[in-house]
């Protein structure tokens, strides 16, 4: 949304192809978002939205896409209902679609108390008993970071741990436990979680956890093209959003770790400037 202003600003005709499953739809509150901090991500997209569509190059379509094609003059978008449409540039800002962990739950809890960024959602939880879902270095990286937050910290390695020994011993030293015991449900209600339930009846109570999941792009979009990915799975570009394939750019979460509203919008209005500059230059 954040490109299609710019480029909306900019006269151009802009067709935002959206199918409405954004990363963050189950949290209650988006926060550090300047002048937006604590409004509900619904609350945010809708005015974005609503501001986006309010100029009169820009149209929104409820579709989901399937494949790309490169044509002579551009780009063919395929729905899933079968239509298609022709577009010069294209811009992917496609989020990534996290893989939950199959623990009963968790997925209810995602966003709500189970969290993936203290940045995002640290404040609200401070100082209260947290859990870390990871192992090996994830694990070691996210529990010192969320230390900043609380001290009542427990990294939960579901199954054995692969912390070396000495991250188990820097673990100790800032008394974070490490339980190995394999997980078999959280407990909730409405999503905010109470007590995390381990295969020998243990239980342990909690009331925010942290993870890091793994992710997947829209493969078959991203291999229509032939884009180019990072090791890490994300979509390489450089200071210009520009994909390696010319005319497709990307922003947003299916580029960058730093995973936040300001800097998805940040990279998105980036993207805006960049593709009007490059089709001035086509045509001028
Ligand atoms: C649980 C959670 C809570 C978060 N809380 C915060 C917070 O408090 N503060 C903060 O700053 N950040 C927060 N974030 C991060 C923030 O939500 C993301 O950085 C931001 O949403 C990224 O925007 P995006 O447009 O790249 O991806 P998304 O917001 O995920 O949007 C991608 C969009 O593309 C659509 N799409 C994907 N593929 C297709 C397709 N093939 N066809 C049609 N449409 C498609 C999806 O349906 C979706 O609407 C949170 C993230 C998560 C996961």
């Amino acid at each position: 949304m954040a490109a299609a202003l710019a480029l909306g600003r900019a006269l151009r005709n802009v067709l935002i192809i959206d199918n409405g499953q954004p990363c963050n739809r189950q949290t209650p509150h988006s926060h550090n978002f300047l002048t937006q901090d604590g409004k509900s991500p619904n609350e945010i997209a809708s005015l974005a939205k609503s501001q986006v569509t309010s100029y009169e190059s820009v149209a929104w379509l409820d579709a989901m896409v399937t494949t790309v094609t490169k044509t002579a003059n551009g780009f063919d978008v395929q729905l899933l209902s079968g239509e298609y449409y022709s577009a010069r540039k294209l811009v992917l800002a496609t989020g990534i679609r996290d893989i939950m962990p199959d623990i009963p739950g968790f997925t209810a809890c995602w966003g709500i108390s189970v969290l993936h960024c203290p940045y995002c959602h640290g404040y609200e939880v401070h100082n209260q008993k947290t859990g870390i879902l990871a192992n090996g270095d994830t694990g070691f990286e996210l529990a010192s970071l969320i230390s900043n937050w609380t001290s009542e910290l427990t990294v939960y390695t579901n199954g054995q741990s692969t912390l070396s020994e000495h991250q188990e011993n820097k673990l100790q030293t800032h008394s974070i436990n490490i339980v190995e015991t394999e997980i078999e449900r959280l407990e909730h209600q409405h999503g905010y979680i109470q007590q995390i339930v381990f295969s020998d009846g243990k239980k342990a109570a909690v009331t925010a956890m942290y993870a890091r999941l793994p992710f997947v792009q829209p493969a078959t979009i991203l291999a229509s093209l032939g884009i180019e990915v990072t090791i890490d799975g994300y979509i390489k570009v450089d200071v210009a959003q520009r994909t390696s394939i010319p005319g497709v750019y990307a922003c947003g979460d299916n580029t960058t770790r730093m995973r936040t509203l300001a800097n998805a919008v940040s990279m998105g209005t980036t993207t805006g400037l960049m593709v009007n500059k490059e089709l001035i230059e086509e045509d001028f």
